[in-house]
């Protein structure tokens, strides 16, 4: 039994440089579309947003003179180019993929409709939701809890290179211990990083579980989605 019909994977773009210092490592790319590719065969209908992290991010921009507006602009378009190489991939993999953006820029990619996103996924394509929410002060988490609630999925699955919540940074602190299950409320109270507060108080108030999980490691997607018990639950 497949716990999950419908799922919004998000993932960062940091993790698309791989082992390079910016840009779009193309091994990492190839690894993630084949864990895609075989998620989407077990059935499970997938939305999957994508971050901008390795190309552009406002904040960062902000810090050297640009206009946190335009510099957010900049991030959104990183993540429709992230989308972009995403897509590609898939489809050279054989996946039917298709991307839809929040921002109109036909014919790159179609413009977002929650309608179109889950009359796509419902035909057996893979959709890749791409330039965030749109509007800046944002982050593609908040983008992924936003796309997650509205395609109605299931379970929004933060795919990370750490493989789980843990009770500090464990690259950091060598005594952190990880969480297998964790609620919102106690990730308010310990004050732990694992989204930005309006990602998570978005899938808080909307009821949507969040798994977090190392997407790094080939198979992962796999595993969570048949229910195994890696990475961390996030729930009510
Ligand atoms: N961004 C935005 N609005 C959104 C989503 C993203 O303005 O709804 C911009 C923001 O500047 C952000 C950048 O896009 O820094 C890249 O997204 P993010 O940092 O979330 O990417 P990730 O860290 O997942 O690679």
């Amino acid at each position: 039994m497949i716990p999950f019909k419908r799922v919004l994977l998000k993932l960062s773009g940091e993790s698309l440089m791989g082992t390079k210092k910016a840009g779009i490592d193309e091994n990492r790319l190839s690894e993630y579309a084949a864990q895609i590719k075989a998620a989407a065969a077990l059935g499970v209908q997938m939305g999957i947003v994508i971050g901008g992290g390795n190309i552009f991010r406002g904040l960062s921009g902000a810090s050297k003179g640009y206009d946190r507006v335009k510099g957010d602009q900049m991030g959104m378009l990183a993540t429709c180019i992230n989308g972009l190489a995403l897509c590609s991939a898939l489809q050279a993999e054989g996946v039917k993929a298709r991307l839809l953006t929040a921002i109109r820029m036909e014919p790159i990619g179609e413009f977002f409709s929650k309608d179109k996103a889950i009359e796509c996924m419902e035909r057996g394509e893979v959709v890749i939701l791409s330039g965030g929410t749109g509007s800046p002060y944002f982050t593609t988490d908040t983008g992924s809890s936003l796309r997650g609630i509205e395609i109605e999925a299931d379970a929004m699955l933060k795919g990370t290179r750490v493989d789980g919540i843990y009770t500090a940074d464990p690259e950091k602190d060598p005594t952190a211990t990880k969480f297998d299950t964790i609620t919102y409320d106690e990730i308010y109270t310990r004050g732990l990083k694992v989204m930005d507060l309006t990602a998570t108080t978005m899938c808080k108030e909307n009821n949507l579980p969040i798994v977090v999980f190392d997407m790094d490691t080939p198979g992962n997607l796999l595993k969570v989605l048949k229910g195994e018990k890696i990475g961390t639950y996030v729930h009510n």
